[in-house]
C-alpha cells in the first residue's frame, strides 16, 4: 500500500471508531479531505482510493483545481473565508460553501448549500459569526433564499476540542428552531475529529492526516 494509501485507510478505521464509541453509522458521516497546497495530482490520486470530497480554502487555488480536474467527479468543498467580490465564483465550483458568515453573501451564494460558520475565539480575523449571532443571520439567509444546511466550526487553539464541539451541537438545535432541515455539522479536522464525531459531527475536514504535511506556502 502506498503511504497514502495507508494514511488514509487509518483515518477511516479512526472515524469507525469514534463513530462505534458514539453509537453512531460511520456511513452517516462524510469526510472531507482538504488538499490545499496540495498539487492537483495529489487530489487525482486520492480519487483513485475512492475519495470524492475535497476542501479548499484559497479561492485563487481551487478555481485553479477545479478546472484542472473537470473531468473527475469530484465534490469540492470550499472551508475558507468568502471574499465579497470572489463569492459569485465560489459558488461557481463549489458543491457546499462551509464558511458563510455574513448577510452580503446571500445573494452572490445563491443557488449553492451553505453552512453557517461559527467563530469560536474572540478574534474577529478568524472568519465566522459570533455564537450569538447564528440565529439572525440564518432567518436573514432564509429570507433571502439561501439553501443553508447547518453549522460549521474550527475549534479555538488552547481550548478543550470536545467542550468547543459540544457548544456547536447546542448553537445547531437554536438554529434548527429556525432552519429546520440544518443539522449538518461540520467540525473535527486532523487532530481532533473523534471528539468531533462524539459530538455529533456530521462532516469531517481533514488534511495532513490523510494527505501528509503541506508543503510550504509559496
Ligand atoms: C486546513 C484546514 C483543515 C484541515 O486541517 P488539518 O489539521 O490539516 O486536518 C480543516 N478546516 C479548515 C477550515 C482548514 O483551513
Amino acid at each position: 500500500m502506498s503511504d497514502l494509501a495507508s494514511r488514509l485507510a487509518a483515518v477511516h478505521q479512526g472515524i469507525e471508531d469514534a463513530a462505534a464509541r458514539a453509537g453512531r453509522s460511520a456511513a452517516e458521516i462524510t469526510t472531507v479531505v482538504v488538499t490545499k497546497f496540495h498539487p492537483a495530482q495529489l487530489v487525482r490520486d486520492l480519487h483513485a482510493l475512492g475519495v470524492r470530497d475535497f476542501g479548499e480554502n484559497r479561492h485563487q487555488e481551487a478555481q485553479a483545481k477545479a478546472a484542472e480536474l473537470a473531468d473527475l467527479d469530484l465534490l469540492w468543498h470550499f472551508v475558507g473565508q468568502v471574499q465579497s467580490n470572489k463569492a459569485r465564483q465560489v459558488a461557481a465550483y463549489a458543491g457546499l460553501v462551509h464558511s458563510f458568515d455574513r448577510e452580503s453573501l446571500v445573494a452572490p451564494l445563491a443557488g449553492t448549500p451553505v453552512l453557517i460558520q461559527v467563530n469560536l475565539t474572540d478574534d474577529p480575523g478568524r472568519g465566522g459569526v459570533r455564537p450569538e449571532g447564528v440565529e439572525r443571520l440564518a432567518q436573514a439567509a432564509l429570507d433571502g433564499g439561501l439553501d443553508v444546511r447547518g453549522l460549521m466550526a474550527v475549534a479555538p487553539l488552547g481550548a478543550e476540542p470536545r467542550a468547543a464541539f459540544a457548544r456547536v451541537r447546542e448553537l445547531s438545535d437554536g438554529l434548527r428552531r429556525v432552519a429546520p432541515d440544518a443539522g449538518a455539522l461540520s467540525m473535527g479536522m486532523s487532530g481532533d475529529y473523534a471528539d468531533a464525531i462524539l459530538e455529533g459531527a456530521t462532516h469531517l475536514r481533514i488534511g495532513t492526516a490523510i494527505t501528509g504535511n503541506r508543503p510550504p506556502q509559496g
